[in-house]
């Protein structure tokens, strides 16, 4: 049987982070109260006059050069028509054949290695209303208009058909999410609809270069909807083609409650959207210097970051793919590293991101807080991390002092003192627990004696009881193995 090889693009919907709207001076508050940000201009009204708004197009032009874009100096708005009742214009201003920015791209990380998706364009446009046919648990037998979101600035980014998994097309959802929020063009939400996307997925024979019939999916409202969704129309599609059946060209929902893709329209029924250059917006022309301006207020790009962690601290490429995924995290993670002067600083980077992804953000997670709300500074993280590299506590006291920096605060230094927790290095001290350790476990003193290695870790675990934990582990390791003669 003939294997196939999944082809996807993606359209993704972005909401701009802009203080008023795109042609209007409405403002952009989420979860306002319905129609209270309206205005003639976005409602529509005969005889108004759209002002493009200058900060929405700085968003998509950073974006635009971010993903190494082409940004074209010279674009044109055009009018989509169609007629929906969320549009009172009964058509929305985008652009069409002169976008602002084209032919970038956005290199993906996978478990299957690295992976480069090409931008096929990038056009601004406003956004639509809302369309209520339920209050709450309550269905209506009527509709609800909420014109709130008309006119909001939305950047349509749209992909290459060059990913081939569902998990390469979640990966690319979340790279430019990352991308986004470090240049702060926008939260990308999904859950709000600050990012939305439409995904167009086809399946060929493996190993050729044609595309075969597409479905477009909409309705993802979420990262995982967009994995379980392509992961669930590739599956349809590979099932029709093997039982020998024809794709329809077709757009599906996808129901996140069922776990299933439903037919929504088919092709016959798409839309003519008779396209015309807006004769009421001047086109936008972009001058050089506007454009070296936003080039240089880019800040460094989370995969420009990442690269640079893992060559320069040495950390894996999972614990910097981590830690440079949202930009608050990697800064805190940097502030904590400057806080060691070198060489300690080489030789801190691991254990920081240590503590920094599997403990802190553990903890915060299960508290939903975000790293801003830490209730460890960077800077006392850096200290906790110092005790351990010194050898003033064990690694295993050091977790109790966590525990107690994140109930209350205060310092490390702090805690350890005012519990006595520093690490034991007395010798003779810990040569003692070490001979009643072994008076007391015989057979595993003989054992060891014997050669059975393993046999040790019983004689360690006593004698770090008999300390509290606080004798340092290495010395009661070497201590032992010199009483019984092993090596
Ligand atoms: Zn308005």
């Amino acid at each position: 049987m003939a294997s196939f090889e999944p082809v996807i693009g993606l359209e993704v919907h972005v909401q701009l982070k802009t203080k008023s709207k795109v042609f209007c001076g409405c403002p952009t508050d989420f979860g306002a109260e319905p129609n209270s940000q309206i205005c003639p201009v976005c409602c529509g009204y005969p005889g108004v006059l759209p002002v493009l708004n200058r900060s929405a197009v700085e968003g998509l032009v950073r974006t635009a050069l971010a993903l190494d874009c082409r940004v074209n100096s010279r674009s044109v708005f055009a009018r989509k028509q169609y007629f929906y009742p969320d549009l009172p214009k009964n058509y929305q201003i985008s652009q069409y054949e002169l976008p602002l920015a084209e032919h970038g791209h956005l290199d993906i990380s996978t478990e299957a290695g690295p992976r480069r998706v090409r931008i096929h364009r990038i056009h601004l446009e406003e956004d639509a209303g809302k369309l209520l046919h339920a209050i709450g648990s309550r269905a209506l037998d009527y509709s609800l208009v909420d014109l709130n979101r008309t006119g909001i600035p939305l950047m349509e980014i749209v992909s290459e058909p060059d990913m081939h998994t569902a998990e390469e097309a979640a990966a690319y959802m979340e790279g430019l999410r990352a991308v986004l929020r470090y240049l702060g063009v926008s939260d990308c939400d999904m859950e709000k609809g600050f990012m939305r996307c439409d995904a167009n997925v086809s399946l060929r024979p493996a190993g050729t270069t044609g595309l075969g019939t597409k479905a477009e999916v909409k309705n993802m409202n979420s990262f995982r909807g967009v994995r379980d969704a392509l992961a669930y129309e590739i599956e349809r599609q590979t099932d029709l083609l093997e039982a020998g059946q024809k794709i329809v060209q077709e757009t599906r929902l996808w129901d996140a409650q069922k776990g299933s893709t439903h037919s929504m329209r088919s092709k016959e029924e798409a839309h003519d959207y008779r396209y015309f250059p807006e004769p009421d917006l001047v086109p936008i022309e972009l001058s050089e210097s506007f454009l070296d301006e936003l080039r240089r207020s880019l800040p460094e790009l989370p995969s420009v970051r990442r690269t640079r962690l893992e060559k320069e601290r040495g950390l894996s490429g999972y614990d910097a793919g981590v830690i440079t995924a949202e930009k608050p995290l990697a800064d805190y993670f940097e502030q904590a590293l400057a806080a060691f002067e070198e060489p300690l600083r080489r030789e801190a980077a691991k254990p920081l991101a240590n503590w920094l992804t599997t403990e802190l953000l553990g903890r915060l997670h299960a508290a939903q807080k975000g790293i801003e709300e830490s209730p460890i500074s960077s800077r006392r993280l850096a200290a906790l991390v110092r005790l351990v590299l010194k050898g003033t506590v064990s690694g295993k006291t050091a977790k109790t002092v966590f525990d107690d920096m994140f109930a209350g605060g205060g310092d490390p230094e702090t805690i350890v003192e005012q519990k006595g927790l520093t690490q034991i290095e007395d010798e003779v001290l810990i040569g003692r627990w070490a001979d009643e350790a072994i008076a007391g476990q015989p057979k595993s003193a003989q054992d060891v004696k014997a050669g059975k290695a393993a046999a040790l870790g019983a004689l360690v675990g006593a004698v770090l009881k008999k300390s509290g934990g606080r004798a340092n582990p290495q010395t009661v390791q070497r201590l032992l193995k010199q009483k019984l003669g092993a090596s």
